[in-house]
């Protein structure tokens, strides 16, 4: 197997848990291959007058549970086994979280910080064209991911709306609050993963104040989690994005003022305190460092968060890592020879399908609020969350316990079983 293949390893994943479970061939074979796979070539005209043409994908995994849902990702190595393994991920992840939807995931194949705002804009509308017979408030609900954010949702939801003649706003989650975006959605996956490490740390017995937490990302799930991190009183005192970081030993104080650096100078590895923020703040030089965006991963901290991309820990780095839990928050970060190495030696994983899916979750509430005309308050939404999260959490543990698995086979015996049966919550 290519250890690297995202879908080669989604589908071994499923038929170890499928083994297990003694689940149907039948629903073996539903779910190890996606329910529609489509590819659209989305030609442009850029603003130097350049033609470019630019690839697309939506892959619609399962919608037995629901509608398909999942995000849309800008990134220049998007690609089919990508989306594919990604949209069996949010099948399985909602399920996990029990939430009333299939899963799907979509995206392109662009970096879009190459791109004017008006190209992207083109682009996503002409992407939106290409896929308005698929997608739909009750067949394919997509939602930002990585690089993708409200404003290109909002540009979808006019373009879709224009298409299909009726104002639309359900067609995607994740959107501006003046476009029908929910209270709390911005934060959701951080938030989420906040919720989620706190009844695992719970469920061990172990109090969080003061552990020391490492986080590799620093976009919208990364940035939120720190910050809810800190308030529950965990010191983050290392942060970094695709370019380097930052690590203080002693507890990066103020991530407000390391984001808005960040902002400022494009890059959070300048933002490192000698000559920068932290001494601004402190008045005193702190024993801080620039650190590779790779090595944040083994520093000797008590938790190591990736929350960027897929595949960051491998069996390369999994016997260098220091940390005792890692919480997943990006989408299939840890491959599975790495996973093998973390269990071996002892090291907790919260799996992504579980750690993350407070995205997914307050897209669930978004997509409810739109269809029954609600606005719901962001203390509603947060109290919602924190609900959902905690049952997941504490469910996954107490299947592992049972089964005496690790916690991502655990999750999938949970998703495998819903999916199954069908059944799910409501709202
Ligand atoms: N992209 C997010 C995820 O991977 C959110 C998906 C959604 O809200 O539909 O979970």
């Amino acid at each position: 197997m290519n250890s690297t293949n995202p879908w080669q390893r989604a589908l071994l994943q499923l038929k170890t848990a499928a083994k297990q479970l003694k689940l149907d061939p039948l629903r073996l074979a539903q779910l190890s291959n996606p329910d529609r796979v489509i590819e659209v070539s989305l030609p442009i005209k850029l603003d130097n007058g350049e033609i470019k043409v630019f690839q697309g994908y939506r892959v619609q995994h399962n919608n037995i549970r629901g509608p398909y849902k999942g995000g849309l990702r800008y990134h220049q190595n998007v690609n089919m086994d990508e989306v594919k393994a990604l949209a069996y991920w949010m099948t399985i992840k909602n399920a996990v979280i029990d939430v009333p939807f299939g899963g799907g995931k979509g995206g392109i194949t662009v970096d879009p910080k190459t791109l004017s705002e008006k190209e992207l804009e083109g682009l996503t509308k002409l992407f939106t064209q290409k896929i308005s017979d698929i997608i739909g408030p009750d067949k394919d609900i997509p939602a930002p991911d990585v690089n993708t954010n409200p404003k290109i949702m909002g540009w979808i939801v006019d373009e879709y709306s224009q298409i299909v003649g009726v104002d639309s706003p359900a067609v995607v989650t994740g959107k501006p609050l003046d476009k029908g975006g929910s209270e709390g959605r911005a934060e959701a996956a951080g938030l989420g993963g906040v919720f989620c490490l706190l009844a695992a740390l719970k469920k061990l017995g172990i109090n969080p104040q003061g552990m020391t937490v490492a986080i590799q990302g620093f976009g919208n799930v990364g940035s939120f989690l720190a910050k809810f991190l800190q308030k529950e009183g965990f010191s983050i005192v290392a942060l970094a994005d695709s370019k380097g970081g930052i690590y203080i030993p002693d507890g990066i104080k103020d991530l407000d003022e390391v984001e808005r650096c960040k902002k400022q100078t494009g890059l959070l590895a300048g933002c490192y305190c000698i000559g920068s923020v932290c001494d601004l703040k402190n008045k005193k030089k702190l024993d801080g460092k620039n650190i590779s965006s790779e090595s944040v991963l083994e520093l000797p901290v008590d938790i190591v968060v990736p929350a960027a991309l897929e595949n960051v820990i491998t069996y390369k780095n999994a016997p260098k890592i220091k940390a005792g839990i890692i919480l997943e928050m990006a989408n299939g970060p840890t491959t599975m020879e790495a996973d093998k190495i973390l269990n071996r030696r002892k090291i907790l994983v919260i799996p992504d399908v579980l750690a993350n899916s407070g995205g997914v979750v307050v897209s669930f509430f978004e997509w409810y609020q739109n269809l029954h005309d609600k606005a719901w308050s962001k203390d509603k939404v947060f109290s919602k969350l924190k609900e959902k999260m905690e049952k997941a959490t504490d469910l996954v543990f107490s299947t592992a316990d049972k089964y005496k698995n690790s916690l991502r086979e655990a999750a999938y015996l949970v998703a495998l079983e819903r999916i199954v049966n069908k059944s799910y919550e409501k709202a």
